[in-house]
C-alpha cells in the first residue's frame, strides 16, 4: 500500500499538501514532526506533518519528501487543533499560523549551492569569461554559494551567469538546508590530566613561581573545585582570582589548563531561595475567594480591580494553587508591560519554574523555552509572555491569566494571523479545560459586557493596596486659559504651579502626550471642536489632496472648513503637537531639573525602554515626558503628579473606540500617580472639561462610561453588539484598487445589504507605494459568524478568479479593533 503524509507548509496555502513516503518512513513519522519537502520548481520548505494516510492526492502527483528532521514531534496535537481554530476564525491559512508560532530556527532556511556537473566535461573555449571564472573556481572548491559567486565575479547580479552555466550543463544547483539553532555552550576549565599526581602538581606550582597571576588562577581553581565539586566555569574562575581571561587563555595555551564545553540553557534563573508570597489583605482575600468560587461554575472570570489594588498578588496565589496540582500557568501581558520589574517579582516567588517568552529575546532563547515546554520541564511551569506565547506547546495548562486584558496590543494587525491573544487564549484554555482570568483596572467594553451578560464570572477589587487614595483628578480648561492669557506654550498656569510644587517637595512628574496616530484630524485651536461623522460617531479625517474632510468608515464627506463650525474661529489646526515639543518646553520652564522623554524614538534599542524606567525608579529623572508606553502597569513610588497635556486629541481620534480608549488611557496614566502614602495629583488639560468621558475619568466612574458607550455602540451598530470584518485591497495602481474595491463591495452588498460600509480610503491611503482601500462588514448580533465568513470567502474566491484582479492583494481582518 502506498503511504502519504499531509503537511502544513509555512505559506498562505488554503489546503494541506500531500507527499509520498516509504513504508519505513510511515512507521517512523508522527503528526507534529518536521520534514523538509520540495515545493514548486525549486523551493524547499520545512513542513509539519499533519496526518499519515494511504490516499493519493487526486489532482497532482505526490512528490517524495526530502528528509525527516525530528525524532519526536515538535508540535503537539493540541497546538495543531488550536492553529486550526485560529486559521478558521481569523480567516487565514494554517501555514500562516505555523509561521507565527514556530521559532524561526525551526523553519529551516534554504540556500542555493552550486556544484560542478561531474557527468560532463565542458571545454574552456565554450565558456565566456565570467562563466570560466566560476567553472575554474569549482575545480578548487567542491561547492559554491551565491555569496561566493558574487565575490568571485565582483558583482551582485550573478544569476544570469548561473543560468548560462546551467544551460551549458556545466553545473548543477541544489538547495542546502541547515538548522540555525545552536545551543549555547558554556566554557569550563579543569587542570590538565598530566598534573593529576601530587608530584606533578608540586612541580607545576614551583614552575609558575614567578608568574604570579597564573599561579593565582591555578590556586583559585583548586579552591573553587574544593567547595563545589562541580565543573568550573571560566567566568567563575576569573571572578574568583581577579585575573583576566587572557591569563586563563595563556594557561590553556601552555597546556596547564584544559577547556571544555557543556550545553546549557540560556534562559536561566540565577536567583536566591524563593521568597514566599505576600499575605493578602482582606479585600484581596475576598477577591481571591470570589474568583475561586466563580471558577466553580464559569471558565472565564473578569477581575475588575482599580490600579494598585494588588491584582498581581492575587494572581500569585492562584498560580500557587495551580502549580500544586502539577498544572501549568500562562501569564499573558502586553509586550511592553513585560518589564524586568514584573519578571523579577514572579521569579522571586516561583524561581526556576518561570520561563519568559519575549520577542526581545534571541531566537535561541525562544527555542529553549519551546523545548523545555515540549519536555514539560520543571522550568516551564509558569510561562510569562506576550501575545505570541498563546502559540507555545503547553502540556497540561491549568490557568491562563490575561493581565491588562483591555490592551490593544493583544491584537496582531500585520501580518496574518491577525489574531487577538486574549480570545485565542480563551479557546486554548477550553481545550485544556483550564480556567481563564481576565484582569484590568479598565476592562474592554466587550469583556465587561460579557461579564454583565453572565457569560463570564465577575469580581471587583475597589480598594487600592494599603488604602492609598485614588489620585485627585483636576480638569484644566485651556480654552479659558488661552482667553485669559494664562498659557505658557502648551502649559497652563495650573500645570506650572503643580509642577513647581511637586519638584520642590522632591517628587517626580510624568507628563503624558498622546502619540498622535497617523490620522490627520482637524481641531479648532480656540474651542477644541473636531468635525464628526453623523453616521459613525467618529472624527472626520483631513484629506489634503482634495481639501476634504472624510469619514474613513462610511465615506461621508464635506469640504474642509475655513471656520470652526462650533465657535466660528478661523484658527484650525491639522497638525497637533508631540512629545518632543513638550520636552523642549519643559526644559525651558524648568532648566534646573532633569527631563527625559519616552516614546518610540527614544526606546528603539534593546534596552531603551528599560533604561528609562530604571532611571525614573532611581530618581535620576525629575520629569518624564511620554506616550502610551507610560501607561503599562508600572509601579513608581515617587511619582506624585501626572499631567495629561491634551485630552482632546485622544477623544477626537477617528476610531469608534476613541472614547473607550481615552478613558482607559487616562485612568491608567493617572494610576501611576501617588502609589504610596501621599495622595497623587492628576491634571488634565482640555478644551472641553464638560466632555462626558473627562467627567467619568475624574470621578473614576467606569460603570457610567460603560453604559453610555454601550448606548453609542448600539445606536451606531458597533462591537461588542455588532461584529466587524475589515477587508483591505491593496495595489500600486490607484484606478485598479478603485475598480476592484467597487466590484468587491457590490458583491458584498448583494449578500449583506446595508451592513457593508465603504469602500473608503483610509486617512493614509498610500503606504509603501500601495494604495489601500477598505470595506467594512458589520455583522448583526443574530447573524451567524461562520456563515458570514463562508459568504465572504465565496466572494473572495470569485474575486480572485477574475484575471484582472489577481494582482490585487486582499487582507481579511476579523475583529479588526
Ligand atoms: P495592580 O497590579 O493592581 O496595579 P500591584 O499588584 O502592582 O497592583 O500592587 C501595587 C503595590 O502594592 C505593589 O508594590 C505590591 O507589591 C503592593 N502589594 C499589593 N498587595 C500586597 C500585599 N498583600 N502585601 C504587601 N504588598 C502588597
Ligand atoms: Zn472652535
Ligand atoms: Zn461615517
Amino acid at each position: 500500500m502506498p503511504n502519504f503524509i499531509d503537511v502544513i507548509l509555512p505559506i498562505p496555502l488554503e489546503k494541506l499538501f500531500t507527499y509520498s513516503i516509504t513504508e519505513a518512513e510511515a512507521n517512523f513519522l508522527k503528526s507534529g514532526m518536521r520534514v523538509s519537502v520540495p515545493f514548486g520548481k525549486s523551493k524547499i520548505y520545512t513542513a509539519i506533518v499533519h496526518s499519515i494516510h494511504n490516499t493519493a492526492p487526486v489532482v497532482y502527483e505526490a512528490k517524495d519528501i526530502h528528509q525527516i528532521l525530528d525524532e519526536t514531534p515538535v508540535v503537539t496535537q493540541t497546538q495543531l487543533q488550536h492553529w486550526h481554530w485560529i486559521s478558521r476564525y481569523y480567516m487565514c491559512s494554517v501555514g500562516e499560523v505555523m509561521r507565527a508560532a514556530l521559532p524561526s530556527a525551526f523553519l529551516l532556511e534554504s540556500e542555493t549551492i552550486i556544484t560542478k556537473n561531474k557527468d560532463r566535461i565542458v571545454n574552456d573555449e565554450d565558456l565566456k569569461d565570467d562563466e570560466f571564472l566560476v567553472y575554474e573556481a569549482l575545480h578548487h572548491q567542491s561547492s559554491l554559494k551565491i555569496q561566493d559567486l558574487m565575490s568571485i565575479l565582483d558583482k551582485k547580479n550573478v544569476l544570469p551567469v548561473i543560468k548560462r552555466l546551467l544551460e551549458k550543463n556545466a553545473i548543477t544547483v541544489e538547495e542546502e538546508i541547515y538548522e540555525k539553532y545552536k545551543p549555547k555552550l558554556v566554557r569550563y576549565v579543569k587542570l590538565h590530566s598530566s598534573f593529576s599526581s601530587e608530584k606533578a602538581l608540586q612541580n607545576l606550582l614551583e614552575d609558575l613561581g614567578r608568574a604570579h597571576k597564573q599561579k593565582e588562577v591555578v590556586l583559585a581553581l583548586f579552591s573553587i573545585s574544593a567547595q563545589t565539586k562541580k565543573p568550573v566555569k571560566v567566568s567563575d574562575l576569573t571572578n574568583q582570582s581577579g585575573a583576566s581571561s587572557t591569563i586563563v587563555k595563556a594557561l590553556i595555551d601552555k597546556g596547564i589548563l584544559e577547556e571544555y564545553f557543556i550545553q546549557t540553557d540560556r534562559v536561566q534563573y540565577e536567583g536566591e531561595e524563593n521568597e514566599s508570597s505576600k499575605q493578602l489583605n482582606e479585600h484581596q482575600e475576598k477577591a481571591l475567594e470570589q474568583i475561586e468560587q466563580s471558577f466553580q461554575s464559569q471558565n472565564i472570570t473578569l477581575l475588575h480591580g482599580v490600579t494598585s489594588s494588588g491584582k498581581t498578588e492575587v494572581y500569585v496565589k492562584l498560580i500557587e494553587e495551580v502549580l500544586k496540582q502539577n498544572k501549568q500557568v500562562l501569564y499573558l501581558l502586553p509586550e511592553i508591560a513585560l518589564t524586568t520589574q514584573l519578571v523579577n517579582r514572579l521569579q522571586n516567588y516561583f524561581g526556576e519554574q518561570v520561563s519568559v517568552f519575549h520577542s526581545k529575546y534571541s531566537v535561541n532563547e525562544r527555542v529553549e523555552v519551546w523545548n523545555n515546554m515540549l519536555d514539560n520541564s520543571p522550568k516551564a511551569q509558569v510561562i510569562l509572555g506576550a501575545r505570541s506565547s498563546v502559540l507555545l506547546p503547553f502540556h497540561n495548562l491549568g490557568l491562563i491569566i490575561v493581565d491588562e486584558e483591555h490592551e490593544q496590543s493583544y491584537k496582531q494587525f500585520d501580518p496574518a494571523p491577525r489574531y487577538h491573544a486574549r480570545d485565542a487564549a480563551i479557546v486554548l484554555a477550553n481545550m485544556f479545560k483550564a480556567k481563564t482570568l481576565l484582569g484590568s483596572a479598565t476592562p474592554s467594553l466587550e469583556s465587561y459586557y460579557n461579564a454583565m451578560q453572565n457569560k463570564y464570572g465577575f469580581v471587583e477589587l475597589n480598594q487600592r493596596y494599603n488604602n492609598v487614595m485614588m489620585p485627585d483628578v483636576e480638569l484644566v480648561d485651556i480654552k479659558d486659559k488661552h482667553k485669559r492669557k494664562r498659557m505658557n506654550g502648551h502649559f497652563s498656569d495650573r500645570m506650572i504651579e503643580e509642577m513647581t510644587e511637586t519638584l520642590e517637595e522632591g517628587h517626580q512628574i510624568i507628563l503624558f502626550q498622546n502619540r498622535r496616530g497617523f490620522s490627520p484630524i482637524v481641531e479648532c485651536n480656540t474651542c477644541g471642536h473636531s468635525p464628526q461623522c453623523p453616521n459613525c460617531d467618529v472624527s472626520l479625517t483631513f484629506h489634503q489632496y482634495k481639501n476634504e474632510l472624510r469619514c474613513h468608515y462610511c465615506g461621508y464627506h464635506m469640504a474642509m472648513q475655513q471656520q470652526c463650525q462650533a465657535c466660528g474661529s478661523v484658527e484650525i489646526d491639522s497638525k497637533g503637537f508631540g512629545t518632543e515639543q513638550v520636552e523642549e518646553e519643559v526644559k525651558a520652564l524648568f532648566p534646573n531639573h532633569k527631563v527625559a522623554r519616552m516614546d518610540l524614538d527614544t526606546t528603539r534599542g534593546k534596552y531603551g525602554y528599560e533604561k528609562i524606567i530604571t532611571a525614573l525608579e532611581q530618581q535620576e529623572i525629575d520629569i518624564l515626558v511620554g506616550t502610551q508606553m507610560l501607561t503599562k502597569g508600572l509601579d513608581f513610588r515617587n511619582v506624585k503628579l501626572v499631567g495629561i497635556m491634551n485630552a482632546d486629541n485622544m477623544l477626537n481620534f477617528p476610531d469608534f473606540r476613541a472614547h473607550e480608549r481615552s478613558f482607559q488611557l487616562m485612568l491608567q496614566v493617572a494610576g501611576r500617580a501617588g502609589r504610596t502614602d501621599k495622595r497623587g495629583k492628576v491634571l488634565i488639560q482640555t478644551y472641553n472639561p464638560y466632555h462626558r468621558i473627562l467627567q467619568q475619568v475624574s470621578t473614576n466612574n467606569y460603570v457610567e462610561m460603560f453604559n453610555e458607550q454601550m448606548n453609542d455602540r448600539h445606536n451606531y451598530k458597533y462591537p461588542p453588539l455588532y461584529r466587524l470584518i475589515k477587508i483591505t485591497l491593496k495595489h500600486r495602481d490607484f484606478n485598479k484598487v478603485n475598480f476592484a474595491a467597487d466590484w468587491y463591495t457590490k458583491s458584498l452588498r448583494q449578500v449583506f445589504r446595508d451592513n457593508v460600509l465603504g469602500p473608503e480610503f483610509p486617512p493614509v491611503s498610500r503606504i509603501r507605494n500601495l494604495y489601500h482601500k477598505n470595506i467594512l462588514v458589520k455583522i448583526p448580533p443574530k447573524q451567524s459568524l461562520s456563515k458570514t465568513k463562508e459568504a465572504i470567502i465565496k466572494i473572495n474566491n470569485s474575486f480572485q478568479s477574475v484575471k484582472d484582479f489577481r494582482p490585487v492583494r486582499v487582507v481579511l481582518n476579523v475583529d479588526n479593533y
